[in-house]
């Protein structure tokens, strides 16, 4: 398949590459901003699960980049992943494990332990293609990033997080809103329809009475009271879409020749930094040329996964 394919089937991810954005995903923090206006007064903010960072570059420019240089000197994102990620203006990297304590601390400190307005989340296991194990892990790790979360935010804070709308996502929304007075489930239009990604937009947050963060005994998942006994009820959680409805259509496939205009061919605008790939490449035993093809469709094959939805 040529490497025009997949920019004529794929509109964001096309875009993503002509606007020098990392991942499509940028373009769904951006929709899921412009319905929901997360970045009002924040300056303190962490991107879980951040490489390579396109929800990154999205802070950097709103809340770095765009500000004077007076504002800059309050403002402070902290980006935190399992692998490295290509430095950005006013972000701070951390490599680290969401579900480890260490990690945690290791942010705080970073905010010299004062709590943040904004925690936004766009993490993924690496996928299996079996879909009942995807969601579950997803679900997993989700949590992991509310638990964590628990750590970071203060009180009225907002926390913004992927979630696959799969069969117990009723049990996850009821999570949330032990912490959180408002959820919203928002799909972005850039986010495709055929997929089952959405986001959890969650605001207004307070930690339970006598609760008190822990990665030992995470978000009461030990309690052996019901959910009626803890006061938590079944509640339909508002559903929205957001993005422009006259803008592109993320599972439509478009012409090169976008508006008439002359169609030309890019590479992403950052490859993933050592990735766990190259570890491998010396147990490839084919020679010269062959290696060099190898290693270029492990390149391809790996910036899909990064853009998978
Ligand atoms: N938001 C990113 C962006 O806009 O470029 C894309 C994130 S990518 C879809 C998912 C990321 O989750 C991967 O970089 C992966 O390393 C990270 N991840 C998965 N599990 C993690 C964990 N336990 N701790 C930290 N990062 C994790």
């Amino acid at each position: 398949m040529g490497k025009s394919s997949k920019d004529k089937r794929d509109i964001y991810y096309r875009l993503a590459k002509e606007q020098g954005w990392r991942a499509r995903s940028a373009f769904k923090l951006m929709q899921i901003d412009e319905q929901f206006n997360i970045f009002d007064g924040v300056t303190r903010v962490v991107d879980l699960c951040a490489a390579p960072g396109s929800w990154s570059q999205v802070l950097s420019k709103t809340l770095y980049s765009n500000k004077s240089e007076s504002e800059k000197k309050d403002v402070k994102i902290v980006a935190v992943d399992l692998q490295s990620m290509a430095p950005l203006p006013g972000v701070i990297q951390l490599k680290g494990d969401i579900t480890k304590e260490s990690t945690a601390s290791e942010i705080l400190s970073q905010f010299g332990d004062e709590l943040v307005e904004l925690v936004v989340f766009d993490g993924a296991p690496d996928v299996t293609g079996l879909h009942d194990l995807d969601e579950y892990i997803q679900a997993q790790l989700l949590l992991a990033a509310l638990n964590i979360t628990t750590y970071l935010l203060k009180p009225q804070g907002t926390f913004v997080g992927k979630i696959f709308r799969g069969k117990d996502v009723s049990i996850l929304i009821a999570q949330l809103e032990i912490f959180f007075e408002d959820v919203t489930i928002a799909k972005p239009c850039s986010s495709r329809n055929s997929s089952i990604e959405s986001f959890v937009v969650c605001s207004k947050f307070q930690l339970p009475e006598g609760y008190k963060p822990t990665m030992a005994n995470p978000l009461m998942t030990n309690d052996s009271r019901t959910w009626s006994e803890m006061d938590v009820h079944p509640v339909i959680t508002p559903f929205i879409a957001c993005g422009s409805l006259s803008g592109f259509d993320a599972d439509k496939t478009y012409d090169l020749e976008l508006d008439g205009l002359e169609y030309i061919q890019r590479d992403p605008v950052q490859g993933p930094i050592s990735p766990p790939y190259e570890k491998s490449k010396p147990l490839i035993t084919t020679k010269g040329k062959s290696i060099l093809q190898s290693e270029e469709t492990e390149t391809a094959n790996s910036m899909e996964q990064l853009n998978l939805n």
